[in-house]
């Protein structure tokens, strides 16, 4: 069977979360999302383990609500900022990984996302130890990833370097990006949304297909590790441009710099404060190819943009946030089962009976790739512009492609 998964998101045990992160709303939000399953994040904290335990246990590693699958799941910041995703066979698994750690940590009673006074290869090496999956969470981002401190995945996991199987893209990079890195070839590539939030806009904003057997943790395991039949299958995320640390941008007025220009400026705006670089031109410096070049296991990549910002958009506001966007996208949803559906596969002459002619023609100019993205940098999102003619609506889209047909799931 394929399945939909979102494999990093937060808990409001997490700093600059939302206090609606409980296991209760994720288990309604992602199936309107089309998401089968969740990674808890955030499981070495203790109140959002019992949480956890509130779910239906389907076996040691997975846990359901509302018909919404969890596996278990962390990130952890080591000693040089970078940052890892964790994913656990079990509860036990959990417990003896943060025993082992706990004396490394000041904030693990505290904080979902610990810092933990380790590096890469004494936390690959604990992991390895309790059979939990590990590697870079958002691997490009200028913070606090991988590539950000270290020139390789070696630099960073030493000895344990084979024991990695996967890199989380991030929401500035995508398969092109990374498949110029010849050292990412042989990972498996994850796209999660990192979310904080059960907003429609950033839950499941990216997310991974699984082939699998059943959505249990044993099984998507396999599929990361690409063993007997189980693999992913499809890619699916923002556009890179749309990150926030796509391009080389100022971190306080948000100028835009090419790598160049940054560099013959030492990294300073010209308002004086720093240009960070964007995931674009860091990815630039550590290619081994000008060109990606991608491995036969490596599926497709789908680009969505989510509904309620091309919403938004239609209806002339500013932030996807409002009243009036949750109603349209909630019609949508109620009528379509799920925002997938909406965004590429439902009929657009029955979009247009639910909802008004701009939303109707902003989600066909979406799929025509007719919508305009401003690239984000420096911290800031990349935003988008609908076409100025998009209120002709032309009703046949001819042939879809079935390889990345997402209504299957
Ligand atoms: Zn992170
Ligand atoms: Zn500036």
């Amino acid at each position: 069977m394929l399945i939909n998964a979102d494999l990093h998101i937060h808990s409001r045990y997490s700093g600059a979360t939302s206090d609606r992160m409980t296991i209760s709303a994720l288990s309604i939000e992602a199936p309107r999302k089309g998401i089968n399953v969740l990674a808890t994040g955030d499981c070495l904290h203790t109140s959002w383990q019992n949480e956890i335990k509130t779910c239906a246990v389907i076996d040691d590693g997975t846990f359901e609500m509302n018909s919404t699958r969890f596996i278990l799941s962390t990130e952890v910041e080591d000693n040089h900022r970078v940052h890892h995703l964790l994913y656990f066979p079990s509860f036990s698994a959990v417990d003896a990984f943060k025993e082992s750690i706990k004396s490394k940590s000041r904030n693990i009673d505290t904080d979902g996302r610990p810092n933990v006074n380790m590096d890469g290869v004494e936390l690959a090496s604990l992991a390895k130890d309790v059979e939990a999956l590990i590697g870079p969470a958002h691997g490009f981002t200028p913070w606090t990833a991988l590539y950000a401190y270290h020139p390789s995945l070696e630099s960073c996991y030493g000895d344990l370097t084979g024991y990695i199987s996967f890199i989380e893209l991030g929401l500035s990079a995508d398969s092109d990006y990374a498949d110029t890195i010849q050292e990412l070839h042989r990972l498996t590539f994850l796209t999660n949304s990192d979310s904080h939030s059960p907003h429609p806009v950033r839950l499941a904003r990216e997310f991974t297909r699984f082939q699998v057997q059943e959505p249990t943790f044993d099984e998507i395991k396999k599929a990361i590790l690409r063993t007997g039949g189980n693999k992913s299958v499809l890619n699916v995320g923002l556009p890179p441009q749309e990150g926030k640390y796509n391009e080389s941008a100022c971190i306080a007025c948000f100028t835009h710099y090419s790598l160049d220009e940054a560099v013959k400026r030492r990294w300073k705006c010209s308002c004086g404060k720093r240009i960070k670089k964007g995931v674009r031109d860091r990815i630039g410096e550590i290619a081994t190819f000008k060109e990606p070049r991608h491995p036969t296991h490596r599926p497709p990549y789908v680009h969505l943009i989510p509904l309620s910002e091309i919403i938004a958009k239609a209806l002339g506001q500013h932030t996807p946030f409002t009243q009036g966007v949750t109603k349209r996208w909630d019609e949508l949803i109620n009528a379509f089962r799920s925002e997938i559906t909406v965004l590429l596969d439902a009929d657009l002459t029955r979009i247009s009976q639910v909802t008004i002619p701009a939303i109707t023609a902003a989600i066909e100019a979406f799929r025509n790739h007719k919508v305009v993205i401003i690239p984000g940098g420096g911290g800031k999102y990349g935003t988008i512009e609908l076409p100025a003619d998009d209120t002709v609506i032309p009703l046949s889209l001819g042939p879809k492609d079935s390889q990345t047909s997402l209504l299957d799931y």
